[in-house]
């Protein structure tokens, strides 16, 4: 087994898979650790989903909320999803994928390249823009402040209305920096080959028919999982998107 090539796919990811693990863990008052943890987004703000118990209930359950949202801040929406129902979903999938594997490796592959490609042409697309527009608020932001100080320098201004303006203007630029930074990032990033997708299959195959879900086979297959605002429909049902993606692939449907 040493030096096979999957072998060797796996000792790098390994390491990286228990390093993030690691770094992942937030120990909770009894003692559990948390299999998600690190790995749920927010689909509209990006923060981290975080754990909550609903104990009101006969039979307690766990659910994850949008953090954002928790913070009394109101910034975003709930972004409700009940652990359990997480839980079986990512379980299916991963399921799904590893009879893939097993059924038709050949096919899975041509696959994985056809969606990643379409996927990435899109994903590049609204980055773009997205990037084209923090970069131009961001200059616009800089000539506002500079403009305000000179007002100020003037005394067309208070000093009072100085310190909010300022303050509003500099919350506003370390955000557009972040968003700058992070969308590179991606960008760079979503740069992907045939060996990706081979990487990710060899995963998927070491991983024997998954049964449960653990912190360790999460990290080892998913880069991160996407949880949208639910829709309620008029006939009462909740509709929700949850995204998954995957190491090296991103996401696949
Ligand atoms: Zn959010």
């Amino acid at each position: 087994m040493e030096n096979t090539h999957e072998a060797i796919i796996a000792k790098d990811v390994f390491q990286q898979v228990q390093e993030q693990i690691a770094s992942r863990k937030r120990s909770r008052k009894d003692g559990q650790t948390q299999i998600f943890a690190g790995l749920i987004k927010c689909a509209d703000c990006g923060w981290s989903l975080a754990y909550g118990e609903n104990r009101q209930n006969k039979t307690p359950y766990g659910y994850y909320h949008c953090s954002k949202n928790g913070q009394g801040t109101k910034q975003c929406s709930m972004h409700y999803i009940r652990y359990d129902l997480l839980y079986g979903y990512v379980l299916s999938r991963l399921q799904h994928w590893y009879e893939q594997v097993q059924q038709d490796e050949e096919r899975l592959l041509k696959q994985l390249l056809n969606t990643s490609d379409k996927e990435r042409i899109a994903t590049k697309k609204k980055h773009t823009a997205e990037l084209r527009k923090a970069v131009k608020r961001k200059s616009e932001v800089d000539g506002l402040f500079a403009k305000m100080y000179e007002d100020w320098s003037a005394g067309r201004i208070t000093e009072y209305n100085f310190n909010m303006l300022s303050e509003r203007y500099q919350s506003e630029q370390r955000e557009l920096d972040d968003k700058i930074r992070k969308l590179t990032e991606e960008m760079d990033a979503a740069v992907q080959t045939t060996q990706d997708a081979e990487k990710w299959i060899a995963l998927i195959k070491q991983c024997s028919h998954p049964s449960e879900l653990t912190a360790e086979l999460l990290n080892t297959v998913i880069e991160k999982i996407v949880v949208h605002e639910a829709v309620k429909g008029t006939d009462g049902t909740r509709k929700q998107k949850v995204d998954i993606y995957y190491r090296f692939i991103g996401k696949i449907d």
